[in-house]
């Protein structure tokens, strides 16, 4: 992944690395990142960032930043994550500071923990600038408040990628009172819900997907367990979270955003 340039520097390399920030760019709202996000956006040399990030986002980089997409998407790896390790350590000893940009969180089903962990051991200086995850922003945009008074007092996020070891133990999710919020979950959506509903939780528990949340083009998608284990619910756009809980029916009672941003900027009107 090492780009020509990197090599021939790599052989001058800086005694002292640059900086990383590892920076969660939220579920894809420009508005939604944090002033530190902004500002290691405008300040790095280079950036490194994932699939997942809207063009909203990479909109506020400026263009003669280096940009690097080492993104993942379903099916289609960019690079593996010791290639994006790897890079990482190149970069920062050639560059001041480069910024690993990534959707939502870096520390939600990020790989961020693993990225620092490998910054440390290669003695590069590193610092976490957190973001707003899937789950949040989807929570907001949607209408769907994660813990409310008699329908939730728990949360859980679960990763639907990796059923097949069954390291998943389902009998701890069957709580009516605790909302599950599944990343990466839609295309084994129907075997997440069939093992649900064996471990206890109601078929009748509502649930919703909820695709390209806070984005223009966002998506709710309502139905029940029953419904996903019947395999009736299909064509869900991605990226899509899967919220299961008796929540999931507020989103049609608390309605404000109509996908376009609102709120955030100046108005004259007064407020009275
Ligand atoms: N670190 C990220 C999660 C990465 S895993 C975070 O904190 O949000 C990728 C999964 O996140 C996707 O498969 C999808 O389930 C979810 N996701 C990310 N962005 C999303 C969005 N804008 N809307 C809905 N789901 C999203």
């Amino acid at each position: 992944m090492a780009q020509q340039d990197d090599i021939v520097t790599l052989a001058y390399a800086k005694a002292i690395p640059g900086l990383v920030s590892l920076v969660g760019a939220g579920p894809g709202d420009a508005d939604l990142l944090t002033v530190k996000a902004l500002k290691c956006l405008q300040q790095a040399d280079c950036i490194l960032y994932d699939a997942l990030v809207s063009e909203d986002i990479l909109a506020l980089i400026p263009a003669a930043t280096e940009q690097i997409l080492v993104g993942k998407r379903a099916g289609c790896h960019s690079a593996t994550q010791s290639e994006i390790n790897q890079l990482l350590i190149t970069k920062a000893f050639t560059r001041r500071h480069v910024v690993r940009l990534k959707g939502g969180d870096p520390f939600i089903f990020g790989r961020g923990g693993e990225e620092c962990l490998s910054l440390k051991a290669a003695g590069v200086r590193y610092q976490v600038v957190p973001g707003i995850t899937a789950a949040s922003g989807a929570a907001a945009y949607a209408g769907i408040p994660l813990t409310h008074r008699a329908l939730a007092r728990s949360v859980s996020f679960i990763t639907g990628h990796s059923l097949d070891d069954d390291a998943l133990d389902w009998q701890e999710y069957r709580s009516a009172q605790m909302t599950l919020v599944i990343y990466m979950g839609v295309e084994k959506a129907a075997v997440i819900a069939q093992r649900l509903i064996a471990a206890g939780r109601s078929a009748q528990t509502a649930a919703a997907f909820v695709a390209n949340a806070s984005r223009a083009n966002q998506s709710v998608h309502a139905c029940s367990l029953a419904d996903i284990a019947a395999g009736k619910i299909s064509n869900i756009p991605t990226p899509a979270l899967l919220i299961v809980g008796d929540v999931t029916q507020l989103a049609s009672e608390i309605t404000w955003f109509e996908g376009r941003n609102q709120g955030c900027t100046k108005s004259n009107q007064q407020v009275n």
